[in-house]
């Protein structure tokens, strides 16, 4: 048998190298591995469509220009990450999960470098393939990192000489992406003045809404649009945008800068030389079989309290934005390594052969559906709550404003923040 030669028969297979699939391969070496009795027979696997890491909040700063963020700390290499543990423990695989057979437990995978296909065997599977915005702009999306600053490169060809700019969506992506621009490109209102006069570029946010940000309430909405009048933006209300000619304008990386004619839902319309769609995401689960996703949301349906897949077999977890378990937000994910982790270290030591009475118990994961959100609306303003309490401007300065969460990401990657198992 393999296993006695000291061969990998098990593999841990990861998809996805972000902020859910990088912690739990980390908590996996860390704190699963060292318990398992077999250990030479594990091995975990990331397969990700991008081999770098990326700080996916700092978008609505990081496309207006390079200089804005230290790159090597916005981007990193996944495979470095995990230099420390011993080679055979871990594998890093640059591609796509295309389909995932559960009865054979196998995933099919595409190469990023050519048109191979491989077949992993999966003893446990862990899904974070997140979700794709409908612009290129804010994240790698199904792509790899060069498909992102290609896309930021087209954006800020077209910044140069843009005279007007359209963000379709009030959530925050929208709202951040239109303070940074505002201020960028007009600067800020001085103190006794509530709005630039003459902007230099006419910045409009479109939304469906009765106000912006909808997850917060609407006093901090109010204060949000206030901030944003100071950087030259406009926020138009209860209006959506219905149709865009071209119809993929801001949507297919040589459309970024094309510029849009946009038909709103009460018949006006608007001409941007930029038009940028932020209009929510959608998960990566196309790959998956119809009947594990969540029928409205098309989200792995997930045990909320578990994180198990149920319907999918045995020792198949899901975390992040593809999964319906809590609100897309890092913070969901952070809350949700260990309890993910914990679960899956009782089901593969129980796998092993492990008695109950040596195990860890059972952790239940709740999300936290307290109002927290953090607006940054430019380099020194910004909105937000955290865990229910409304916070000053100087706070969200402080703890995003900055650097829009750079200074947190470093320990995740790296596997620091999941040093003790928590
Ligand atoms: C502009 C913007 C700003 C945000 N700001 C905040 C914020 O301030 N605070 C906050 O809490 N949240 C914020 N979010 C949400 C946050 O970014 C997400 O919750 C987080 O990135 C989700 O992480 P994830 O690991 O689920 O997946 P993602 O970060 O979406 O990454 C998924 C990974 O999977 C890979 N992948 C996709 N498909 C496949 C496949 N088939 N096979 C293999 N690999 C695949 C991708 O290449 C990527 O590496 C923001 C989101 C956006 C878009």
């Amino acid at each position: 048998m393999a296993s006695e030669h000291g061969m990998v028969t098990k593999n841990i297979v990861v998809l996805g190298g972000s902020y859910g699939g990088i912690s739990i391969a980390h908590y996996f070496l860390k704190h699963i591995l060292p318990a398992l009795p077999q250990k030479q027979e594990y091995k975990v696997v990331i397969v990700s469509a991008a081999s770098e890491a990326m700080c996916r909040q700092a978008c609505p700063r990081a496309l207006i220009s390079d200089d804005l963020f230290p790159q090597n700390k916005l981007f990193v290499s996944i495979p470095k990450q995990f230099e420390q543990y011993h080679p055979g423990q871990f594998e890093f695989i640059h591609g796509s999960a295309t389909s995932v057979d559960h009865e054979g437990r196998v995933v099919i995978i595409g190469s990023a470098a050519n048109s191979q296909t491989q077949v992993l065997a999966y003893h446990a599977l862990v899904i974070p393939t997140g979700a794709s915005t409908p612009s290129p702009l804010f994240g790698l999306n199904v792509g790899d990192e060069k498909n992102l600053r290609e896309a930021w490169e087209e954006f800020r060809n077209g910044l140069e000489t843009a005279k007007s700019i359209v963000i379709a969506g009030g959530g925050p992506a929208g709202v951040e992406t239109a303070g940074e621009l505002g201020e960028h490109l007009n600067g800020r209102a001085g103190f006794f003045s509530s709005r630039i006069e003459n902007p230099k570029v006419s910045i409009t946010i479109v939304t469906s809404a009765k106000h912006i940000l909808p997850h917060l309430r609407p006093s901090i909405a109010k204060t949000a649009e206030d901030h944003l009048t100071k950087v030259g933006v406009t926020v138009i209300k209860n209006n959506r945008v219905v149709s865009v000619n071209p119809n993929n304008a801001g949507v297919s990386t040589d459309k970024i800068a094309s510029g849009a004619l946009l038909n709103l839902s009460d018949g006006t319309n608007l001409q941007a030389d930029l038009f940028i769609p932020a209009t929510g995401f959608s998960p990566n689960t196309k790959f998956l079989a119809k009947d594990i996703l969540d029928s409205s949301t098309s989200q792995v349906d997930t045990n909320p309290s578990t994180l198990r897949v149920d319907k999918a077999g045995p020792r198949i977890y899901a975390i992040g934005d593809a999964s319906n378990y809590a609100r897309a937000a890092v913070h969901s994910i952070m809350a949700a390594v260990p309890v993910l982790g914990t679960n899956m270290k009782r089901d593969l030591l129980l796998e092993a052969g492990v008695p109950e009475s040596q195990m860890p118990a059972e952790k239940v994961f709740k999300e936290d559906r307290r109002e927290t959100q953090l607006v940054p609306i430019g380099k020194a303003k910004g909105v937000g709550a955290a865990m229910g309490w409304r916070l000053p401007s100087w706070l969200v300065w402080l703890l995003k404003g900055r650097d829009y969460w750079l200074w947190t990401v470093a320990p995740v990657w790296s596997g620091k923040q999941w040093a003790k198992e928590s």
